[in-house]
């Protein structure tokens, strides 16, 4: 079977089996944001890896290095984040082509700098290679976080709400702006969302607001596409869930921009990735609460989206009519397509 068919999930799944020795030291491996190991004193270390490849993740006709540096850090410290841990520390391994200015790292470092500082987190080593022909950046992150306060992907129960910060599908909205030649002119109109995709902000605080004053029953941040992340979710819980296409926030940008390109925005919504907001299920009426407090603590807007169901119901997306709806493409899945 080729990689185009398994897919990049089947082929987890598939190192899983290989890979999978577990001992009393590890509460979560292969299969969440982080994985979550246990000291002999009982404190909890979150560690998760990410890794950026030039034409892959991020070009440089429109990425600075100081954003590529961000993005990257981003995506480790939004794996922290969605654990409802505190990011602590980060590796940075590099591969550069012969052709990169050392100015042109420094920057990256200045981005990836800036972020960490913001959240506490304290770069403390990497590794540095010679690259054939393209950048890559793989960091590693290591967080800590209270027991009581862990959220895996493992927890959802039916009857949850399911719930999902900001305007999800502005990342895409962005790409879509910047990797066209004949809407590139645009940017500066619509640098909302462009900024959602070369600057994203990780929901670390926020997620450590949530966890440390609710409940929160299984939480995952939107690195590949809510419909994706959903799924997810469900596996790891062992349930269904039922997404309400009216309930989806429609951001004005995000619909704006759809149109620009004759796109359905839901498509956006539900499959763009990359915009490290968070997707959690709680019950309902802690989520309204939980709501009221995210606008007025961090100006940060919440969805209720849909609900979690048993896993005989499957996965829907259900249109006002009642009618499911078809995701052309539900989430980045490497192997599986070409582009985003
Ligand atoms: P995220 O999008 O949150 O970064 P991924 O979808 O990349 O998570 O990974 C899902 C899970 O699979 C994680 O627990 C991750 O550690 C694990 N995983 C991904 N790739 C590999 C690999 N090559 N070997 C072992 N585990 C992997
Ligand atoms: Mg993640």
């Amino acid at each position: 079977m080729s990689l185009k068919e398994i897919g990049e999930f089947g082929l987890i799944d598939r190192i899983k089996t290989i890979v999978d020795r577990v001992d009393d030291s590890v509460v979560a491996g292969i299969g969440d944001d982080a994985a979550v190991l246990k000291s002999p004193t009982g404190a909890l270390t979150l560690i998760s890896t990410d890794t950026l490849i030039e034409g892959v993740h991020f070009d440089l006709s429109y990425f600075t290095y100081f954003q590529v540096g961000w993005r990257a850090a981003a995506a480790n410290l939004s794996d922290i984040a969605a654990m409802g841990g505190k990011p602590k520390y980060l590796l940075v391994s590099i591969g550069l082509p012969r052709t990169v200015q050392p100015s042109s790292v420094e920057e990256l470092f200045r981005g990836a700098g800036e972020l960490c500082r913001n959240h506490n987190t304290i770069i403390i080593g990497g590794d540095t290679t010679l690259s054939p022909d393209r950048l890559f950046i793989s960091m590693t992150i290591l967080g800590q976080v209270d027991e009581n306060h862990l959220a895996l992907r493992s927890g959802a129960k039916p009857g949850d709400g399911l719930f999902l910060t900001g305007r999800p599908g502005s990342a895409k909205a962005g790409f879509k702006i910047l990797s066209c030649q004949k809407k590139m002119h645009l940017k500066d109109k619509y640098s909302s969302v462009v900024s959602r995709h070369l600057l994203p902000l990780p929901r670390v605080p926020e997620a450590q607001f949530l966890v440390a004053f609710f409940s929160i029953h299984a939480m995952i941040d939107v690195s590949d596409g809510v419909a994706s992340e959903v799924h997810h979710i469900c596996k790891q819980s062992n349930v269904g869930a039922k997404i309400s296409l009216e309930k989806l926030p429609q951001p004005e940008d995000v619909v704006a921009v759809a149109a620009l390109f004759k796109d359905e925005p839901n498509e956006y919504v539900l499959s763009g990735g990359e915009d490290f907001e968070l997707l959690f299920t709680t019950d309902i009426d802690e989520g309204e609460k939980l709501s009221v407090e995210l606008r007025s603590r961090f100006g940060l807007e919440c969805s209720l989206i849909g609900e979690i169901v048993s896993v005989g119901e499957g996965v829907r997306i259900i249109d006002p009519q009642g009618k499911g709806f078809q995701l052309k493409q539900s989430g980045w899945n490497h192997f599986k397509q070409d582009a985003s």
